[in-house]
């Protein structure tokens, strides 16, 4: 019998010019935030077309500086998914907010905007919107929605570098950004990583500034300008901070990451099409799909499968033969630590529990061989023939 060797859900795409830029960033004598990072920072922006990004720890850290730059505190009303990581509800309930919970559009597992206009209350303090697993959500409505109601719109762009919405007859990316302002992750599940690390973008040259005071102490003069300054400088401190730093040595492999993002996009595109191909046919299976003004980057590529399929049962014989599967996104209402009185739902939340129980993640990432691609949908018909 031959042993096939286990075929991943997910790698990063890392090599020697990552581990030559760590170096260079470690020999350097400056390895916390420093020159990497606002190098870093400039390019993001020439990367998602915003006028700002700020770098900081990790997406979960970013969406919580969103969050207290807009003024989001204690008692006020987010209106955002329950069908998220938990990063993104988490944020919420650090700023001592409750999350509003609507439900999912099931084709593309993003936020329906026709039922967040119901969630509204005079607490409201903003809309925190998820592109989920990469796929866009639908901006234009929800800017629209925003604005109309007078409150700002964030998005938790975790998994979305790369993805583009069209926007006036244009093809944009996202991030530049369309709300007030995006996050990103580089958490190692996502496109592009640095380990671990976030970034904010915007538009808004005010808010930046809140950013960089919100991710290091409330420091008004960084320790880096300080350091190249020939002047002594005091700082000061006018608000309480956090340290949400990114490190110089995580930075310098971010821009080499950046460089990759391109060939990263255009193979998982085509390796996705290669699925839809495969998979459209196989009785049983959903294959997602983009909508018209989208383009997704497949952060995850993640299947459907009919009701009379067990989702445990399929994922284990995948398993079995030795391909790791993932199930659908989770849902936070569902935890331990979100109790009632947490949170509130603003519409029933049934298409975002089925997605959990239907939905089944494939191996996708660049460096996936067709061959291997192939073994993956050969099994998965097997499988499910055999159920
Ligand atoms: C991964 C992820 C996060 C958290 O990102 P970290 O960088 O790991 O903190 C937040 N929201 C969504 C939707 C994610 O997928």
């Amino acid at each position: 019998m031959t042993v096939n060797t286990m075929i991943p859900v997910a790698r990063p795409w890392m090599d020697e010019q990552e581990a030559e830029a760590a170096r260079r960033a470690i020999l350097s004598g400056w390895v916390t935030q420093g020159p990497e990072v606002a190098a870093f920072e400039r390019e993001f922006t020439e990367a998602v077309g915003a006028s700002h990004a700020c770098a900081v720890s990790s997406c979960t850290t970013a969406l919580h500086v969103a969050l207290a730059a807009l003024g989001v505190g204690l008692g006020d009303e987010v209106i955002t998914v329950s069908h998220s990581f938990i990063a993104t509800s988490n944020a919420i309930r650090y700023c001592g907010a409750t999350p509003v919970f609507v439900d999912i559009d099931p084709a593309t597992l993003n936020i329906d905007p026709a039922l967040v206009e119901a969630a509204f209350t005079p607490k409201t303090k903003a809309i925190l919107a998820v592109h989920q697993l990469g796929m866009p959500c639908d901006l234009v409505s929800l800017t629209s929605i925003a604005a109309r109601r007078h409150v700002p719109l964030i998005e938790d762009a975790a998994c979305a570098i790369g993805s583009a919405i069209e926007w006036e007859g244009e093809w944009h990316r996202i991030g530049r950004p369309h709300g007030a302002v995006a996050c990103f992750s580089f958490h190692p599940r996502k496109l592009l990583s640095t380990g671990d690390g976030g970034m904010l973008t915007t538009n808004d040259a005010q808010l930046d500034r809140s950013f960089r005071l919100l991710r290091q102490h409330g420091m008004s003069v960084p320790d880096a300008v300080r350091h190249a300054s020939d002047t002594v400088i005091f700082e000061s401190y006018p608000i309480v901070g956090y340290n949400y730093r990114m490190t110089d040595i995580q930075a310098a492999i971010g821009r080499e990451q950046l460089k990759r993002l391109p060939a990263i996009v255009a193979r998982r595109r085509e390796l996705a099409a290669r699925y839809q191909d495969a998979l459209q046919s196989i009785d049983g299976v959903i294959v997602p799909r983009e909508p018209r003004w989208a383009r997704t980057n497949w952060q995850s590529y993640a299947i459907r499968v009919g009701a009379w399929i067990n989702q445990q049962t399929l994922m284990q014989r995948m398993l079995d033969a030795g391909i790791a599967t993932r199930r659908g996104v989770m849902n936070v209402h569902k935890e331990p630590s979100y109790p009632a009185g947490t949170w509130r739902a603003a519409s029933g939340l049934t298409q975002s529990e089925d997605a959990q129980h239907t939905a089944v993640v494939l191996p996708l990432y660049h460096q996936l061989t067709e061959e291997d691609q192939d073994r993956v949908t050969r099994t998965l018909a097997a499988v499910i023939r055999d159920l």
